[in-house]
């Protein structure tokens, strides 16, 4: 145990983070030459399309330190907000963290986030100024900005190159003699945190640990303390390049677990796992169930292909234990799902995995945040959708979840960027220089505001200089109402959206502009209206085409023909038809693109 190192790397996203950890990898000799792909952790292909790690991963090395033989532990953390659970269970399962800052770029905001909650943890910082071969680098301001952020000397700065190799050895050497040796009591009651799983269609899930207390042996009868359940420890090991199967795992350590579990969201992270005999007294602290934050529709282009799409789904939930949903009718759009996401990014994964593995072609829904509604007999109603609105004369009052937002942009722009937070119904909590170039602005705003498009308004006023991250800060009351839109005359469900009393008039007069730019002229006028309760506060009009123009392109049987050639031709468009209507993916993210 006194040999053991577990840590993390926190830094913010393209600091050099998956760099970094390759070259760890390289100089401990963990991978061969052979092996060694470009950053290596990031292993989805989404991921590495997209250069940001979605899932954390753990890998073991072997390092020898004046003759010492040490067993580091390198918890990988996810790099986005959306999977700020997971980071803060992989920080629960070290003793140590890298603190990694591009020295061009200095602190951005998920340094600081994630820095923060590696001190709660009480996590030994061993801060890494990376990529000094940079000839723009600004090393001396930046260590500056280190010293005041977490108080150290500069000389505990280590300087660093992922791309030259420059200060790895300082580094490891570092986490040998920094970073404390794990705690806990070999001889007690099993008590391990899960601070991962992976979905694995031949050998079921996936369950990565940390031993805080004794050991779990091969064969064993484990508990799982929050879910209740119990397993066989069929295969127990270490977490090499590849997994490597052992007879035992010790306090201090960090392993896999495999027991036949077979849909992921059996296992959850931040549980923890006992003997089923002999069990610990207590669950690890901090467990929670994570619950979605984002909820969109799901719908299948071709009605046909609903029982596809459900297929899929029930699929897709198998390995994302995070992903939620229930059938849907919409009035417009047929049978569907009301899915709930972690954020933004995970919406934007399902819907690429449903196109790129299971080949379907699907049309998403306006995302909504959950609101609270209390009613005025005081039943709580939970509103995932425009459409579960209550009837607004019976509602006392409505709750919606509300963050705190960490902003750090240069000084020229800090009059745009709170002008734009305040815009997003945000209230300013805090103004801090780190130096006389670099302000950090905190504030409280509602997080259907920043959903959607906030951070690349945030970076276009910025030109780039800003960096965001948030974390919820709980429920409060507003003054929301709900806006509908009607198409012909009739509303159509899809297009509904809960806003702000105060921006609802602006809000339905750009949805419908927004609409009627982005709907095809047809045969027939169409009207498009916004509307609160029976009240219509805003109108548009798509002109007809013009009469030659459609006895070439309409027809009776000839269109039909001629849809069915085109769709085979180029592959199916995200495109409906609402009533005698058709209508594209971008019109249904209309009510989310208007400012
Ligand atoms: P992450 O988002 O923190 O995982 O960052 P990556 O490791 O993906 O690195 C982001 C970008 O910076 C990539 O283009 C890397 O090639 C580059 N990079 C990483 N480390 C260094 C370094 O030390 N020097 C230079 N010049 N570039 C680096
Ligand atoms: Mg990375």
């Amino acid at each position: 145990m006194k040999n053991i190192r577990n840590f993390c790397i926190i830094a913010h996203i393209d600091h050099g983070k998956s760099t970094l950890a390759d070259r760890l990898l390289e100089f401990t000799k963990t991978v061969s030459d052979r092996e060694m792909q470009q950053q290596l952790l990031d292993s989805m292909d989404l991921e590495r399309e997209r250069g940001i790690t979605i899932k954390s991963h753990a890998i073991q090395m072997n390092y020898t330190h004046n003759g010492e033989e040490y067993v580091l532990n390198l918890i990988d953390t996810p790099g986005h907000v959306d999977f700020s659970y997971e980071v803060s269970r992989s920080i629960a399962a070290c003793e140590g963290a890298l603190l990694i800052v591009d020295a061009s770029q200095g602190i951005e905001a998920q340094t600081i986030s994630n820095l923060y909650l590696a001190i709660e943890h009480d996590l030994e910082i061993i801060p890494v100024m990376n990529k000094i071969d940079l000839p723009h680098a600004n090393p001396e301001v930046v260590a500056d900005e280190i010293v005041d952020l977490i108080s150290c000397d500069h000389e505990d700065i280590i300087p660093a190159s992922g791309k030259t190799g420059a200060g790895v050895d300082k580094i490891l050497e570092a986490i040998v003699n920094r970073i404390p040796a794990p705690k806990g009591d070999p001889d007690g009651p099993l008590q391990a945190l899960i601070f991962d799983s992976v979905y694995n269609s031949f050998r079921g899930v996936e369950v990565y640990f940390r031993i805080m207390n004794g050991s779990i042996k091969k064969g064993d009868r484990v508990k799982f303390v929050n879910t209740g359940k119990e397993y066989g420890a069929d295969e127990i090991g270490a977490l090499k390049l590849k997994q490597e199967p052992r007879k035992e795992v010790k306090t201090g350590d960090v392993g896999y677990l495999i027991s036949g579990i077979k849909e992921a969201k059996e296992v959850k992270v931040g549980d923890t796992i006992t003997h089923k005999e002999r069990p610990c007294e207590t669950a690890i602290a901090g467990f929670e169930d994570v619950k979605p934050m984002v909820f969109a529709g799901i719908y299948p282009v071709d009605t046909q292909e609903f029982e596809e799409l459900r297929a899929s789904m029930e699929k897709l939930q198998l390995n994302d234990a995070s992903l939620v949903w229930e059938p849907e009718t919409s009035a417009a759009l047929g049978f569907g799902f009301r899915c709930g996401f972690l954020g933004m990014l995970h919406l934007e994964i399902i819907q690429e995995r449903l196109e790129r593995e299971f080949n379907m072609t699907v049309i998403t829904t306006a995302p909504s945040v959950q609101y609270h509604a209390y009613m005025n007999d005081g039943e709580k109603v939970i509103v995932n959708a425009p459409s579960d609105m209550p009837d607004p004369g019976k509602l006392d009052r409505i709750e919606e979840p509300f963050i705190k937002a960490n902003i750090i942009t240069k000084a020229d722009y800090v009059g745009p960027v709170i002008g734009l937070c305040i815009e997003k119904r945000g209230t300013m909590m805090n103004q801090t220089y780190l130096t006389t170039d670099r302000v950090e602005l905190v504030f409280e705003m509602p997080l259907s505001e920043v959903v959607f498009d906030f951070f690349d308004k945030l970076k276009t006023i910025s030109k780039g200089y800003a960096s965001f991250d948030y974390e919820l800060i709980g429920f409060r009351s507003s003054k929301l109402v709900k806006l509908d839109i009607l198409l012909n005359a009739d509303s159509v469900d899809a297009f509904s959206a809960i806003v702000h009393r105060d921006h609802a008039y602006d809000r339905g007069k750009k949805i419908c502009e927004k609409l009627r730019e982005v709907i095809d002229r047809q045969q027939f006028e169409i009207p498009i209206q916004a509307a609160i309760g029976t009240k219509v506060i805003a109108r548009e009009t798509i002109k007809a085409l013009r009469k030659n123009v459609i006895a070439k392109c309409y027809g009776g049987d000839i269109s039909r023909k001629r849809k069915l050639l085109e769709k085979q031709k180029k592959g199916k468009k995200r495109m409906r038809q609402l009533g005698n209507v058709e209508v594209t993916q971008e019109a249904f993210m209309a009510v989310l693109s208007v400012d």
